[in-house]
């Protein structure tokens, strides 16, 4: 008798989660297991846990579609956080736009350096964040001092879009003000707290990065000029010429290309701070200058 051919057992989640790993890895990408667990749980729409404890269950037809594509982009050489549309950090949810850097796990020495600088975390603090992008260190800063308001500023309309959302999402939008501009030109101060993660990459350098940052993150929050310092003077130089930018006690913190410390500590130091400090990456590199401008 001709019955009808028997159905393929439908494929599990656990199933395409390993065959997705699999073919990822054949493909020589840094981290298989992990880009194709977040791939998974964007595309299926689960939480880390449910794509683990629900694992058995069929992957399902629009799944396995949404998964096929966000593998296919994969491969293709875009990044995880740009397929996703979002990253974390600082333990904290964050979206992104074409015009905003993915956020960069060195980035949070920088907040931590920040929050060195006023360990209270009750005192009201104006905080400022020249190249806000995503909003990522502005927002972790506000989530940390319950009391502090911020500015981000940006030169562009998109980031600064992006960041208010993240702002918001995160609970701290009623303290964050976004604003478009460069640098420090179009602010008065005082600020407790100038931050900055400026573009630092030099422009004959950019050529040699990552095809997956030169082709997905956003020139302008990479390039900072021929020897990558055009941010760090243009920033140093204004607080120099107003020295009110700056509360009584306020200071500055940049994030740091690895190479950077001593150009950059010379630079501060020529512009008038006097107490400054390095902190360091997980990878032992020097990776923010913190800066105070000597009593007068
Ligand atoms: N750390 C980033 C990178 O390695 C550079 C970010 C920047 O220029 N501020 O691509």
């Amino acid at each position: 008798s001709k019955g009808p051919p028997p159905l393929p057992s439908p494929l599990t989640r656990a199933e395409a989660l390993r065959r997705l790993t699999q073919a990822f890895s054949a493909a020589g990408l840094a981290n298989p297991r992990g880009d194709a667990r977040f791939l998974a749980e964007h595309a299926l729409g689960l939480s880390a846990s449910e794509l683990i404890l629900q694992g058995q269950a069929p992957l399902g037809e629009a799944g396995a579609r949404a998964l096929e594509e966000a593998a296919a982009k994969r491969l293709a050489g875009e990044p995880v956080a740009r397929i996703i549309g979002a990253w974390e950090f600082w333990g904290l949810p964050f979206r992104l736009s074409p015009e905003t850097l993915v956020p960069r796990p060195d980035t949070e020495t920088l907040v931590e350096a920040s929050l060195r600088l006023f360990p209270e975390p009750a005192r009201p603090l104006r905080l400022v964040d020249l190249g806000t992008g995503s909003g990522c260190i502005l927002v972790a800063l506000l989530h940390e001092r319950s009391h502090a308001f911020g500015i981000g500023l940006d030169s562009s309309r998109d980031a600064l879009a992006t960041a208010r959302e993240n702002a918001t999402a995160n609970g701290i939008g009623t303290r964050a003000a976004f604003l478009r501009g460069c640098w420090l030109d179009a602010l008065s101060g005082p600020f407790d707290l100038i931050v900055s993660n400026p573009p630092y990459i030099g422009t004959g350098v950019i050529p040699t990065l990552d095809a997956e940052v030169r082709g997905h993150d956003p020139m302008a929050a990479l390039d900072g000029g021929p020897d990558g310092l055009d941010a760090y003077r243009a920033i140093f130089s204004e607080i120099a010429r107003r020295p009110r930018l700056l509360a009584p006690g306020g200071a500055l913190a940049v994030e740091i290309g690895y190479d950077q410390a001593e150009t950059v500590t010379a630079l501060g130091r020529k512009a008038g701070f006097s107490d400054i400090t390095l902190a360091h990456d997980l990878a032992g590199h020097p990776r923010v200058v913190t800066l105070r401008p000597s009593l007068s």
